[in-house]
């Protein structure tokens, strides 16, 4: 090991420090070597240039005839992890490892797994008693045995020592030069020392200097230009270092300082605990979380309701209106669960079995088993026969006190009077008790509905007011009994057109002279899947029905009731049936309550859905957050942007305060030899930890404590709460938003690091 023309120049805030000035030394192979000087003449300069640790401003460190800072970078890694063995006046042993690793490490960076050479340094630097002590838990002679056994664990060709004695009494003294002068006998050890006395008992070669310059070069014995006495491998090893060791690192790193690990996850999990609730508000879209609802279970439609007070209410008439005006071109459906009457004393009774509406007409064939009488058979108006049902006679009987209609009597239609003639068997009764929960058999009960409520008509069909009309063509299953007065002669087009259509619309009529029904769902639900395919057909689906039960059934265009039939009806297409206002007016405060139906492909469906309420109880909630969200977006997004802010700015605090706290050591890994890669590894392995932790931790915030917190302030059923379905869609904005936070901690990291491992290792370790 030699220096030629050696100089370091610091460069300070206001000179120049001329620390080294063009130095030529050559240092023999083994003994022990002595640089004294005065402080500040430049020893601790010499020596971490020697040591690899910082690098001259010029001149070269020979080492085995090359020259060590031509090399490049790794070489100078491996130098400083097994050429030279380093031992600092401050120790800087790394102090959240036991004794044991603290000399352990040299080792394992050498690869070396077998480590029984420990407990012989251990024994011969006297600290056996302490092998698993925490290193600042012990004395300091102690701690410099310590740094010395970390210096000789690895058995290298060069130890360096600055100051190795400058902490410590005349005793431990002793105990270190002898030490020192015992390894010495084997390899080159220089020593830094303004202990005059010491360097002249102990020292083979005496150096002195003064500003950066020679002063005095003294071999006391001349045995040290001999060979080595033996042969050791004076290759640069790089330092290795495995998984396991960084992920110690990590922990010890993690272990050291508890606090503020656990401060720092904390803030972690509810910074990002409140952005995730942020950006639920911010971003969530209901529309979406209904799309995907809708996609989940399958369901074509969504159940619209007004809420009040956190109960589901159906529609009444006036919303009803305004939702038929607002939403003009949509596709509303009435939905029935069950029929509800409202009795004089306003109670409500339920009937899912009984219609009294007629909802249909059908020509007779023969093909019906009559129960009583015979199939009508009638061409004149005025005794035109009908046939109905055993069902109808039940029906007129449940609405009418009782009453029982038989064979010659009378039914009045459209101003045409039907004398009875027959009563067909329909069987009906096997549906009376039908479980409206059933699919099938409500299907089978609607189905059958035409049969029920039907009149059976003459095959011949001509009757007075009927006989202009195209409709008893041979497939007419359907037809329409119509009671709008006045307007007979529009009604007729309606049927006329409507006959030609696969289906048609029946509406109830005033036939039972005081108790009215409605129409039939089954064939309502036919007009409106009909709608679905022509939009002219749909508007004639409103329909009126007058009666002290009166219903208003009507499934578009509302504004159509507004248009009042008898005016301006040269310029409504034909094919409109269409209520009169007044009409209207006069029972609207009967009408009873319903909910819509509203369809994935309604033109409006978006609209509403950002509109309405929407009763599926597990929106109600989302709902109403959607609303506050959404009125006060621009307020979250700044709030969301300054939390951004807070985070950066936390994320770099935070890796500084690491940073600071880990200087040191990352100083002295890096004088080891560790690259800086290796250095960062354990940082990102904690940021990952701290990451994942998070991650999990404000997931199971946001999914299991922020619905308790909901569920105790605002009072909902549990039900109502259960979905949290925006929080799954919050499951995108809480991995944006970790994402972010997570990119800027690693970045910062990043920067920390670099900055820091940009300087030579004693800079970081002192400090500077
Ligand atoms: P010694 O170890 O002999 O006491 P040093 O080698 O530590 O002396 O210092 C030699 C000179 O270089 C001193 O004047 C000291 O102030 C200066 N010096 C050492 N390190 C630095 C530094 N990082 N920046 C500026 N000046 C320094
Ligand atoms: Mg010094």
């Amino acid at each position: 090991m030699e220096v030629r023309n050696l100089s370091k120049v610091y460069r300070t805030e206001y000179e120049l420090v001329h620390a080294l000035n063009n130095m030529d030394l050559v240092f023999p192979k083994h003994g022990l070597v002595f640089i004294v000087g005065v402080s500040g003449s430049g020893k601790s300069t010499l020596m971490n240039m020697l040591s690899g640790v910082d690098t001259p401003t010029e001149g070269e460190v020979i080492i085995d005839g090359k020259s060590l800072f031509a090399q490049n970078k790794k070489e100078l890694f491996g130098y400083r992890n097994s050429y030279v063995g380093l031992i600092f006046q401050d120790y800087n042993l790394i102090d959240d490892m036991n004794v044991y690793d603290n000399i352990k490490l040299p080792l394992e960076l050498l690869g070396i797994k077998d480590f029984s050479v420990i407990d012989d340094i251990l024994k011969k630097v006297d600290i056996e008693d302490i092998k698993y002590s925490s290193v600042n838990e012990i004395s300091s002679g102690q701690m410099q045995r310590v740094a010395i056994a970390r210096a000789l664990v690895k058995d290298s060709a060069v130890i360096l020592a600055d100051e190795p004695t400058g902490n410590l009494d005349s005793k431990n003294t002793k105990i270190v030069m002898d030490l020192l002068k015992e390894i010495s006998k084997d390899r080159l050890v220089v020593v830094i020392t303004h202990d005059d006395d010491a360097a002249h008992e102990y020292g083979d070669q005496i150096i002195e200097i003064e500003d950066g310059r020679i002063l005095e070069n003294k071999v006391q014995d001349e045995s040290i230009n001999t060979e080595l006495p033996v042969n050791r491998s004076t290759d640069f090893i790089q330092p290795k270092i495995g998984f396991k060791k960084q992920l110690s690192f990590t922990k010890n790193f993690i272990f050291s300082n508890i606090g503020r690990s656990l401060t720092i996850l904390i803030l972690m999990i509810l910074i990002s605990f409140i952005g995730n609730i942020l950006c639920g508000y911010v971003f969530f879209n209901i529309e979406k979380s209904y799309t995907t609802y809708q996609d989940e279970y399958g369901s074509e439609f969504i159940k619209l309701a007004d809420t009040y007070s956190g109960y589901t209410v159906n529609y009444n008439v006036d919303h009803y209106i305004d939702l038929f005006e607002k939403y003009y071109d949509s596709n509303l459906i009435e939905v029935y669960g069950i029929n509800y009457y409202t009795n004089k004393d306003d109670s409500i009774e339920e009937d899912n079995f009984y219609k009294t509406e007629v909802t249909n007409l059908i020509v007779d064939d023969g093909s019906f088993e009559y129960i009583d009488g015979v199939s009508p058979n009638s061409k004149y108006p005025d005794v035109a026969q009908i046939a109905i049902t055993d069902y109808y006679v039940d029906c007129y009987a449940f609405y009418n006190d009782g009453e029982i209609l038989g064979i010659g009597d009378t039914i009045r239609l459209n101003g045409v009077n039907f004398t009875i003639c027959g009563i067909v068997d329909t069987s009906y009764e096997k549906y009376i008790n039908y479980d409206t929960s059933d699919l099938f058999t409500s299907m089978a009960f609607q189905e059958n509905l035409e049969y029920y409520n039907a009149f059976y008509v003459s095959s011949l069909g001509q009757t007075y007011w009927w006989d202009n009309m195209t409709f008893f063509e041979e497939d007419v299953k359907y037809t329409i009994v119509t009671k709008i007065p006045a307007e007979t002669k529009y009604s007729r087009v309606l049927m006329r057109k409507l006959t030609t259509e696969p289906a048609s619309l029946t509406s109830t009529a005033n036939w039972t002279n005081k108790k009215n029904g409605m129409v039939s769902k089954a064939l309502w639900t036919d007009l409106l899947e009909m709608s679905y395919s022509d939009p002219i057909i749909a508007s004639y689906s409103i329909s009126f029905v007058c009666s002290t039960r009166a219903k208003y059934t009507f499934s578009l265009r509302a504004t159509a009731m507004y248009d009042s039939m008898t005016t301006n009806l040269e310029n409504k297409t034909e094919y409109e049936l269409i209520v009169g206002k007044q009409l209207f007016e006069k029972y609207r405060d009967k009408q009873q309550m319903c909910k819509f139906l509203i369809r994935r492909t309604d033109p409006n469906y978006k609209k509403i859905l950002l509109n309405e309420n929407v009763v599926n109880q597990s929106f109600t909630f989302a709902r109403a957050t959607w609303n506050r969200a959404d009125s006060s977006k621009y307020v979250m997004i700044e709030f969301i942007i300054t939390m951004l802010l807070i985070m950066t700015v936390f994320a770099f605090i935070m890796n500084s305060m690491t940073m600071n706290a880990e200087k040191k050591k990352i100083g002295i890994k890096y004088s080891f030899g560790i690259t800086k890669k290796d250095i960062v590894k354990p940082y990102i392995f904690e940021i990952v930890l701290y990451t994942i932790l998070a991650f999990v931790g404000s997931f199971l915030l946001i999914k299991f404590v922020y619905p308790l917190v909901v569920n105790g302030l605002i009072y909902t059923t549990e039900q109502e709460i259960k979905e949290y379905y925006f929080f799954y869609i919050g499951l995108e904005s809480i991995l944006g938003w970790d994402a972010i936070v997570y990119a800027i901690m690693l970045f910062s990291l990043f920067v920390m690091v670099l900055r820091i491992v940009r300087k030579s290792p004693i800079e970081i370790i002192k400090d500077l």
